[in-house]
């Protein structure tokens, strides 16, 4: 592929945010609505008017002849909709784009926030992939986080998932908590494994300014684990789990083998995808574009046309887009596709700036790929990048 073909490729990926959640978990600076422990898409006037406004900002799309291959419902907490509501939006996408036979629908799904009737609507829907976001399997570290679960509410919403039967469902955990353990990551980890998924993602948390825990902890102070505590919770993490047959194919994440996330690899091949919804993200026609991220600017932008007016990504950008995320696979990023795109002396460049790298054992060349190596390669993966970026 070259670079005009690059950014004029067609998008068969679409990522639609849902930005509603019970509570605001003490870490996330996510564009969110609090919409209390009571409401859901049922209830909920804010909820109804919100899919109306998405499903009007899809609609204004022109109508597309490739088939989505991969939709994602991320939030926020998608499992806060109604079984219509999110048909509707799969019919407005349906519409529009059309969707492929074999495509992976993913939805992000919270543990207490549905039910059996639920569960079988979104799959009947056509939803094939649950992402499910547990954290930690200890009451005392999801109190401190601000979730809105229990520990008993993972259990009973992991039954409701094997009893569908979806071919694919992962499990989201957090290292680094405040008073997390070794031990308790440990436990996290075993007892993830234990409800059978197919997919397991693993988040290092981050204090983000402007969140409570940016309010109440320093990186790096108690009673958040050392920074070698983390390290050794990457490690354990990749330890248990390639144990248990998972492979590691992206830095946070593990599949069993088959079961990779295919909508997730879009963004680390760097190819094109559609966002919708407040805060979505999309790549189109090499324009990265973030919609509005409160309420009333992203339903006045999308009344207004929802116009993406910003510029085509320079070259320059996309080297580096290219490298930052496709170094994140275990496969890496290939170096004739790099020569192919942004030419030869790139590549000698990009060796060139590696070469202490792979002396050291972080980043190996091999079958035509340059790789981190796991891992070592993914722990220091910020170093790496950080000189691409200072040198190309
Ligand atoms: S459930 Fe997810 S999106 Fe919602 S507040 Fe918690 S971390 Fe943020």
């Amino acid at each position: 592929m070259n670079k005009q073909q690059f950014v004029s490729s067609v998008p068969r990926a679409a990522y639609v945010h849902i930005p509603f959640c019970r509570r605001r978990c003490f870490y996330c600076d996510f564009p969110i609505s609090v919409v209390g422990d009571k409401q859901r898409g049922e209830t909920s006037a804010t909820i109804s008017r919100y899919v109306e406004v998405l499903c009007r900002e899809i609609a204004q799309k022109p109508v597309q002849s490739q088939p989505l291959q991969t939709i994602f419902f991320g939030g926020g907490t998608p499992s806060l909709l109604s079984t219509e509501q999110l048909q509707r939006i799969i019919a407005t996408l349906e519409e529009r784009f059309g969707i492929s036979p074999d495509v992976e629908m993913s939805m992000e799904i919270d543990p207490g926030t549905f039910d059996i009737e639920h569960i079988k609507g979104y799959k009947g829907a056509g939803v094939n992939r649950f992402s499910f976001g547990v954290q930690a399997f200890q009451e005392e570290l999801l109190r401190l986080c601000g979730r809105a679960h229990t520990v008993s509410d993972i259990y009973a919403a992991a039954d409701l998932i094997h009893f569908v039967k979806v071919p694919e469902f992962s499990i989201d955990l957090i290292s680094g908590l405040p008073n997390q353990t070794l031990e308790m990551w440990q436990e996290s980890l075993e007892k993830a494994i234990f409800l059978a998924p197919t997919h397991i993602s693993i988040y290092d948390l981050t204090i983000e300014p402007g969140t409570a825990f940016g309010r109440y902890y320093q990186p790096g102070d108690k009673p958040l684990p050392t920074d070698e505590t983390t390290v050794q919770m990457y490690r354990m993490a990749q330890k248990i789990l390639t144990g248990a047959d998972f492979l590691h194919y992206e830095i946070s994440n593990y599949a069993l083998p088959g079961h990779q996330c295919r909508h997730n690899r879009v963004y680390w091949e760097n190819r094109a995808y559609y966002g919708f919804g407040m805060g979505a993200a999309s790549y189109v026609e090499g324009k990265r574009f973030t919609r509005p991220r409160k309420t009333k600017e992203y339903y006045a932008w999308v009344e207004a046309g929802a116009v993406i007016d910003c510029e085509v990504t320079p070259p320059s950008e996309v080297l580096l887009d290219t490298l930052m995320l496709g170094l994140r696979l275990a496969e890496g990023v290939s170096l004739d596709k790099i020569k192919q795109e942004f030419g030869s002396d790139k590549e000698e460049e990009i060796l060139k700036v590696l070469k202490p790298y792979i002396n050291q054992g972080w980043v190996v060349v091999e079958a035509g790929k340059l790789r981190l190596t796991d891992p070592e390669g993914f722990l220091f993966s910020n170093v790496v990048l950080a000189s691409l970026f200072e040198k190309l």
